[in-house]
């Protein structure tokens, strides 16, 4: 095993009081040290102490993530909270297991402590989270008060950023008949508030959220949460405090009902089930079940439970050979 960076941290003692440089370390050793026990025993311990709300902005390009994602900011900085942000770039994937540097549209003080902001390559064409990704927003999750996952939307990343994100934000491009077009991909099912952004284009903002809400009505989402349907200006700020209340507004009624645990506990198992098959496809996952795998014991601590697994499996087809 390779010896891990003397500069890194440890524990997540070390990493919350190492700030923004222990953090930064630590997120270039999610590429560089993959496997590593010392990783995997981090990441572990971040999962299960999660600090951060995490909110999830998602929509199509061009409209107007960045730039909301850059009014939030100053929102939570403004309450003093700090604020990490993954932004997933979907014009470049991982390759061979390398990041991107930080190239990022986001304009934030370098100076300031209580904001780190980092952009990472997307899984897929459609903005999919990468592993790297998923393990970032987990280490941020644990040191931030807020997490901002910025991603495009529709198709996959839709799905992986649900995996993570206590509240998804959709937003929605004036005029542009998005709604319809989410509708028919079924995923207005996912978002828990939606948001028409560039509200100072006047009436064509106004028509689609009374579309949106329409659509809204027809859908097919269960629960006491209604999903609120705003409309914002990053540009003049209108309608922003709305959305950092409304994401405060869900996290709370997630945990009044004790669904903010539960939430969390059943994202981490589609997570690790989802890591399983693609690491030992489906038979893998049937040979783990029938073999009476805990899944309570296993997603307290799923990062060594897959690496325990592969090591398994590892030695289990080596008896063949
Ligand atoms: P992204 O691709 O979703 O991240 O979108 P950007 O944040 O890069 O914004 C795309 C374009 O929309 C840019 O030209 C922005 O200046 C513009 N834009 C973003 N927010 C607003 C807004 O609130 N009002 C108006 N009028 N334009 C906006």
């Amino acid at each position: 095993v390779r010896s891990w960076p003397k500069s890194a941290p440890t524990s997540l003692e070390e990493l919350r009081a190492g700030g923004k440089p222990a953090l930064a370390r630590l997120l270039s050793a999610i590429e560089s040290y993959e496997g590593h026990p010392q990783l995997i025993s981090l990441l572990d311990e971040a999962l299960q102490n999660p600090m951060a709300h995490v909110v999830a902005l998602t929509g199509p390009p061009g409209v107007g993530k960045s730039t909301l994602t850059n009014a939030m900011i100053s929102e939570y900085r403004g309450a003093d909270k700090s604020v990490g942000v993954i932004a997933v770039d979907p014009s470049s994937q991982v390759t061979g297991g390398s990041l991107l540097g930080d190239r990022t549209r986001l304009s934030t003080d370098p100076e300031d402590q209580k904001i780190f902001v980092r952009s990472m390559a997307a899984r897929d064409r459609l903005g999919g989270l990468s592993e790297h990704a998923i393990a970032a927003v987990i280490l941020m999750r644990a040191v931030m008060d807020r997490v901002i996952v910025e991603s495009v939307g529709i198709g996959q990343s839709e799905a992986d950023v649900a995996l993570v994100a206590d509240s998804c934000v959709l937003c929605i491009q004036p005029g542009s008949g998005d709604s319809l077009q989410f509708m028919k991909a079924g995923i207005m099912e996912l978002p828990d508030i939606i948001c028409v952004t560039k509200a100072d284009m006047g009436d064509v903002a106004s028509r689609s959220r009374a579309d949106v809400e329409g659509a809204m009505s027809l859908s097919a989402r269960q629960g006491d949460w209604k999903v609120p349907v705003l409309m914002l200006s990053a540009l003049d700020s209108t309608g922003l405090n709305d959305l950092v209340e409304a994401c405060d507004q869900h996290v709370i009624a997630l945990s009044e009902r004790g669904e903010l645990v539960q939430q969390r506990g059943e994202q981490v198992k589609a997570w690790l089930v989802d890591q399983l098959k693609v690491q030992f496809g489906q038979h893998g996952v049937a040979v783990l079940q029938a073999s009476g795998v805990r899944w309570e014991e296993a997603v307290k601590r799923p990062f060594a439970f897959k690496q325990e697994t592969s090591e398994t499996f590892a030695a289990f087809w080596k008896s063949f050979s």
